[in-house]
């Protein structure tokens, strides 16, 4: 049995329908914080709070293997994983984890919490797979969305370049890796198969849209002010903003194929996404 963990996210949907096709539907277990959110998956759903180990317990009976996609309460979240490792553990379960890109040397402030939930899961002597996934695609919907009308995309991240990835490659990626063999152990770097720049994102939009839009370098902290202002907390904002002054310094400009190789065919190229958004 396959326990899906954040299977009412959005990487943990597409997970558990990939699941579905791969395994059949009887093999998938949702373990959700919201079951009332998981009637739609198709699959029995069982409840699942990181914060209350006693759903983990419950949740994780039977299972082979639990998907364990990383939480959303920055702050908490070695404390929830690390949960979700013991009680993992207790089932006999191998569990696969998704990471950040290169969380063992990364300075970026978003990662720490990876680092030490990878520490805590290779110090638990669980069978275990991690999925460094680079950046989304989906986390520039907004500013590809607004570029045309705003006539610019903001962020502190230089001429530095991203390897991207749809969100559905990489949930592609750990589907390969809850049904393959030869996982356990491995730490695989994810990203898509090419990296580009925010100008060169802009001139794309540009291209698309038929309206000039140009690309706008802020210092780090006025890009925290500029996200601040969008609606995120203060706090969400600053790491992010750590993120593109990380970004600037080639954090997650490396494309080693990984991905690719994992789900057979080439990563969906940012040029495409974006086709989608505006
Ligand atoms: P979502 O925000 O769509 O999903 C997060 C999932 O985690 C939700 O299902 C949520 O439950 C669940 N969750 C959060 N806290 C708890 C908890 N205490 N107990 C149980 N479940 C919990 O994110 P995505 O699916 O897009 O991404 C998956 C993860 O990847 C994110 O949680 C984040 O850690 C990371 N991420 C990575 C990005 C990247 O670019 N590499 C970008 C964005 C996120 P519920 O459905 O009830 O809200």
């Amino acid at each position: 049995m396959i326990v899906v963990t954040g299977a009412t996210g959005q990487l943990g949907r597409l997970v558990v329908e990939g699941l579905k096709e791969k395994a059949g539907a009887d093999r998938v277990v949702a373990a959700v914080r919201a079951p009332e959110k998981a009637a739609d998956l198709g699959v029995e759903v069982r409840e699942a709070h990181y914060d209350r180990p006693e759903t983990l317990k419950a949740a994780f009976a039977g299972a082979e293997v639990v998907l364990l996609i990383s939480g959303t309460d920055h702050g908490n979240r070695v404390r929830q994983h690390s949960a979700v490792i013991d009680a993992a553990k207790e089932a006999g379960a191998r569990v696969v984890y998704t990471s950040a890109p290169y969380a063992d040397t990364t300075t970026a402030k978003l990662v720490g919490e990876h680092r030490a939930t990878e520490t805590y899961l290779r110090a638990s002597g669980v069978p275990f797979t991690i999925l460094r996934n680079s950046w989304y695609h989906e986390n520039y919907q907004a500013s590809i969305a607004h570029a045309p009308q705003a006539g610019a995309i903001f962020g502190a991240a230089g001429e530095g370049r991203v390897a991207s990835a749809a969100r559905a490659d990489y949930a592609a990626a750990a589907v390969a890796v809850l049904t393959g063999e030869g996982h356990t152990g491995e730490t695989y770097e994810l990203s898509g198969d090419t990296a580009w720049s925010l100008t060169e994102l802009a001139a794309a939009i540009s291209a698309a849209s038929g309206t000039a839009v140009t690309y706008t370098d802020l210092p780090e902290a006025e890009f925290a002010k500029v996200l601040a202002a969008n609606g995120l907390p203060e706090a969400v904002a600053g790491l992010l903003a750590d993120v593109d002054t990380h970004i600037a310094q080639g954090w997650l400009e490396r494309t080693p194929g990984t991905l690719a190789a994992l789900i057979g065919r080439p990563t969906q190229p940012i040029g495409d996404y974006m086709k989608t958004v505006i």
